[in-house]
């Protein structure tokens, strides 16, 4: 039998508690109602570590891989599905720069997200471009020493609040995925803007889907990668992404079948 090593289940104890101590339902519908991102919580919960487990320790992280990073999700969203996703989320798409970014822009980016100081999201979706991201609208085009980003993104977990998104767009538009390289563009940099359309059926504290949108013109943006080889982060990122991105409904189901449990 599978049993977590006991650093594991210290830490899943820890997440356990002070969900349940601190994740208020009332809190939780009012935040939901309002449409407001849980700041206080994820900044509590990124002083007691509990967001960083899976980066590495040189980039202000605890090296405890993705199985550490998982059991956090699904036991903040065993206690509350909506103030667990928004928090775990806070960090969505740092995992590319984490895989695909040059030791400088990780020495920029990575210990902002790993303390809790920065909040960060990925763009990929578009308008026109959901499941299929093989072939994209938004391109980037070098002009002089820049990369010169044009596009509209859509369904962008934590537009309206993130410090920096990391963008994927079409750099050589005759060679689809393959011609694909993932850009990190900041908020307040000329050419960024995000907008938010309200009324999401669900997980409204967690600032996504619905119409919340990246525009990008004209924006200038840091290539991940030298080159344009950039069919990596499309197939290596999302694997890793998805695998946090699955846990909420792992916690929710876990509550759902706790629940059927107790009440028959
Ligand atoms: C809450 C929320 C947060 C999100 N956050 C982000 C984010 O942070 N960044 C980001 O880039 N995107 C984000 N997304 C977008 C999300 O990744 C897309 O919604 C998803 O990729 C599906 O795209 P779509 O909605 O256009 O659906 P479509 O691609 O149009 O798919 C519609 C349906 O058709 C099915 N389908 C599609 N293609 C095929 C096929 N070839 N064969 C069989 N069935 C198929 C799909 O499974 C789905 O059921 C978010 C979405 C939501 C709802």
């Amino acid at each position: 039998m599978f049993e977590l090593p006991e650093e594991l289940r210290l830490l899943k104890k820890a997440v356990r508690e002070w969900a349940l101590k601190r994740f208020d339902p009332q809190l939780a519908l009012e935040l939901e109602k309002r449409e407001e991102f849980p700041f206080e919580l994820w900044r509590e919960a990124n002083k007691l570590g509990f967001l960083n487990v899976r980066f590495p320790v040189e980039y202000g992280g605890q090296g405890m891989g993705l199985l550490a990073d998982a059991i956090v999700t699904e036991e903040l969203c065993r206690v509350d599905s909506t103030l667990g996703t928004a928090i775990v989320l806070g960090n969505f798409s740092s995992d590319c720069l984490m895989l695909f970014g040059s030791k400088e822009q990780k020495e920029k980016y990575l210990p902002k997200v790993t303390s809790g100081e920065w909040i960060s999201g990925g763009a990929y979706t578009e308008p026109a471009h959901g499941s299929d991201i093989t072939s994209l609208d938004t391109r980037a085009v070098k002009e002089g020493g820049y990369w010169v980003i044009s596009g509209t993104k859509t369904f962008i977990t934590n537009a309206p609040i993130a410090n920096f998104f990391v963008v994927l767009c079409q750099t050589d538009p005759g060679a689809k995925h393959r011609g694909q390289t993932m850009f990190i563009v900041e908020r307040g940099d000329p050419g960024v803007e995000t907008t938010t359309i309200h009324g999401k059926r669900g997980i409204r504290c967690s600032l996504t889907g619905g119409g919340v949108v990246l525009r990008l013109q004209g924006a200038r943006g840091q290539a991940t990668r030298p080159s344009e080889q950039g069919l990596l982060p499309v197939h290596g990122v999302p694997r890793q992404e998805q695998d946090t991105d699955s846990r909420p409904s792992r916690g929710h189901s876990s509550r759902g079948l706790r629940h059927r449990l107790e009440v028959r």
